[in-house]
C-alpha cells in the first residue's frame, strides 16, 4: 500500500464512504481480527487484511486505502460478517469503498479489464462461457449426475437481465468505463495479482 501523508488524512473518510449509513457499528470495530482470520482471501494472500482496511477507514487514510490493490481482492463470501462480534457488514462496506475509489479516480485499472465479462452477461446472460472442449467436458459431467447437459439461458431470462442492467444504470456506467480506457486492456491473474497486458499493477 502507498504511505499516507499528513495532508491526505481525512477524519470523515468513513462517513463519506458509508454515505448512506448502510454499515451499522462501523465505529465499534474492536480490531479483534476475526474477519481477517476467517477470510479465505487473507488465507492465501497475506497482504490482504480486512481488519487493516477498517482501521484505515476509521483513521482516515484515503490515499493509502483507495490507491491500494487490496480493496479489489474481496469476493463477497461474507464469512467475515458472519463471525464479526459486533455485526459489521464488511462486504457492504467493501462495495462502497470500491464505488468511492472509482468516483475519486482510483482503481480503474482493476475494473476496466473485467468490463468485457459484464458486457457478455448483458448479451448472453452469462459472464463466462468456456471453449468447445470445456463445454463438452461440462456436458459429460452434468449428464453423469443426471441433470440437463447444458444450462441454457432462456430468452425471457436474458430480457429480464438486460432490463435490470438498463434500468439500474449499469449499462451507462459500463460504457463510461470503456471510454475512460485509452487503449484496450487484457486481464491476467498471476500469483494473486491482477495485471494488464501481463504486467503486475
Ligand atoms: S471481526 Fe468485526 S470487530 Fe473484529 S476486526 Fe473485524 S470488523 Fe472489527
Ligand atoms: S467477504 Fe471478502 S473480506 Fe469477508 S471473508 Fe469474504 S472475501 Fe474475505
Amino acid at each position: 500500500m502507498s504511505r499516507e501523508r499528513d495532508k491526505d488524512w481525512d477524519q470523515d473518510l468513513y462517513k463519506k464512504v458509508d454515505r448512506y449509513r448502510l454499515v451499522e457499528n462501523l465505529e465499534q470495530c474492536l480490531q479483534c481480527g476475526k474477519c481477517t482470520g476467517n477470510c479465505p482471501v487473507a488465507a492465501i494472500t497475506p497482504s490482504y487484511n480486512p481488519r487493516q482496511v477498517i482501521n484505515d477507514i476509521l483513521r482516515g487514510s484515503p490515499v493509502r486505502l483507495l490507491n491500494s490493490e487490496e480493496i479489489w481482492r474481496c469476493f463477497w463470501c461474507a464469512n467475515c460478517y458472519r463471525l464479526c462480534p459486533v455485526d459489521i457488514h464488511y462486504p457492504m462496506l467493501m462495495m462502497q469503498i470500491r464505488y468511492y475509489a472509482l468516483e475519486n479516480g482510483y482503481g480503474l485499472k482493476y475494473v476496466v479489464p473485467i468490463n468485457k465479462y459484464a458486457f457478455r452477461a448483458l448479451d448472453e446472460g452469462l459472464t463466462f462461457v468456456p471453449g468447445r472442449k470445456g463445454i463438452e467436458k461440462i456436458k459429460k459431467l452434468r449428464e453423469g449426475i443426471g441433470v440437463d447437459s447444458w444450462p441454457e439461458v432462456s430468452d425471457k431470462a436474458k430480457q429480464e437481465y438486460r432490463a435490470i442492467f438498463e434500468q439500474t444504470g449499469v449499462v451507462d456506467w459500463m460504457r463510461a468505463l470503456e471510454e475512460k480506457t485509452e487503449k484496450p486492456l487484457s486481464l491476467s491473474y498471476l500469483e494473486g495479482k491482477i495485471g494488464t497486458r501481463g504486467e503486475a499493477c
